[in-house]
């Protein structure tokens, strides 16, 4: 049990590739700076490099031994649209862009142990790694396989890594299934009939329906979902009128839905559906109702989940690798991979406290450089017990 001892001696490295890529953060489909800076290292390592799925993906490939098996690990490229107000050194130089999720690390982390296995070559087998643009809400993802990703590059199954703060450093957190909620957006559109505020008789009013329409909503999370399962209907738009005495023509209400089993996500947009058609019905008034499924549910398979957990107790130990790490209802599209790919996707500690416990998608968060040698360990680690000499 331990870090990579090579990893450790060019942790300075990481490092400074890391603040580098942090002080120059770029958002979804134009990671052009950043796909450069990891196609170069790549190259540098000696590893084959493809570029352009998803316009800025990078795929490094590194073939070793006469093996025909091959595992795929990923990183994602891309910065967030918010304003740095931390002031080190690394600061965004990029004003309003920001690695406010630590992607910057992880694709330190990814970089890192694609340098130590094209030194080390312990194993036998491809490695694919992966390198993906806009994980940030625009699916760089799911466009990745669209464009083929798995058919130009197969393998067996897919691993991906997200840090964690809150989580110390030197612990990794993961389960088996379900991990990560899908994304959907709503969005209803009520159509009445516009009148004189003081004449309501003579119209029929979008946002009395609408106020109705809203507050049922909630009971499909308290009625219609199993209360042992996971449900969430956020309403968090509603536009309507311009006047104080004129009742509008329209009112529009938007939002976005979690789940994490996909029969909870089809009993979600089938009663909102309902619900809002059949209030807005009953008052005379029409919905139009649009559901948007963005990211699905991020579900880690159990035989590389267990694969994954072995990897991580050999870097770090048996206590440090939490095999119950909670569910969130955030989402993350790595789950686009695994819906093609069996796989896992880990948690690696980003520390606590003043080391680095400061929120993700925070204006004050910073990756925490010192998680580098343990995410870069686990990968390491992974191919060379996965894609084992034998
Ligand atoms: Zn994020
Ligand atoms: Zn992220």
């Amino acid at each position: 049990m331990a870090v990579k001892e090579e990893i450790v001696a060019f942790a300075d490295e990481m490092r400074a590739w890391r603040r580098d890529i942090h002080a120059h953060p770029e958002t979804a489909f134009e990671e052009n700076r950043t796909s450069d800076i990891v196609a170069e290292k790549l190259e540098s390592f000696g590893i084959d490099v493809h570029r352009g799925l998803a316009k800025t993906g990078v795929v490094g490939t590194l073939a070793v031994g006469n093996s025909n098996r091959a595992i795929g690990l990923r990183a994602d490229l891309d910065a967030l649209d918010i304003h740095e107000e931390n002031t080190f050194d690394h600061v965004s130089t990029n004003p309003g862009k920001m690695h406010a999720c630590g992607h910057d690390g992880h694709t330190a982390m990814l970089l890192g142990a694609a340098k130590y296995l094209s030194e080390t070559r312990r194993f036998n087998g491809t490695v694919q790694f992966i390198f993906q643009p806009a994980e940030e809400n625009e699916a760089g993802g799911r466009v990745m396989c669209e464009d083929g990703l798995f058919e130009l590059f197969p393998v067996e199954a897919v691993y991906g890594m997200h840090n964690q703060p809150g989580l110390p450093l030197g612990k990794f957190g993961v389960r088996v299934g379900p991990s990560m909620a899908s994304a959907d957006m709503f969005d209803i559109q009520i159509s009445g009939k516009g009148s004189h505020a003081a004449h309501p008789h003579q119209g029929a009013d979008p946002i009395v329906t609408g106020a109705e329409i809203v507050t049922a909503l909630q009971r499909v999370v308290s009625r219609s979902a199993n209360p042992i399962e996971a449900a969430v209907i956020s309403v968090t738009q509603f536009h309507a009128g311009t006047n104080t005495n004129v009742i509008p023509e329209t009112a529009n209400i938007k939002g976005t839905c979690r789940a994490l089993s996909r029969s909870v996500q089809d009993m979600i947009e089938a009663r909102m559906e309902q619900v809002a058609k059949g209030i807005a019905a009953a008052h005379g008034l029409t919905a139009d109702f649009t559901y948007d499924r963005r990211y699905p549910v991020l579900v880690n398979t159990q035989d590389e989940t267990l694969k994954a957990i072995k990897a991580a107790q050999s870097v770090v130990g048996e206590e440090n690798v939490a095999t119950d790490h909670p569910p969130t209802m955030g989402s993350e599209d790595f789950a686009w991979m695994l819906l093609e790919r069996p796989g896992c996707y880990i948690r690696v500690g980003n520390g606590e406290g003043e080391d680095g416990g400061c929120v993700v998608h925070n204006p004050l968060y910073d990756f925490n450089d010192d998680a580098a040698v343990y995410g870069a360990s686990y990968w390491a680690e992974l191919v060379e017990q996965e894609l084992s000499l034998g």
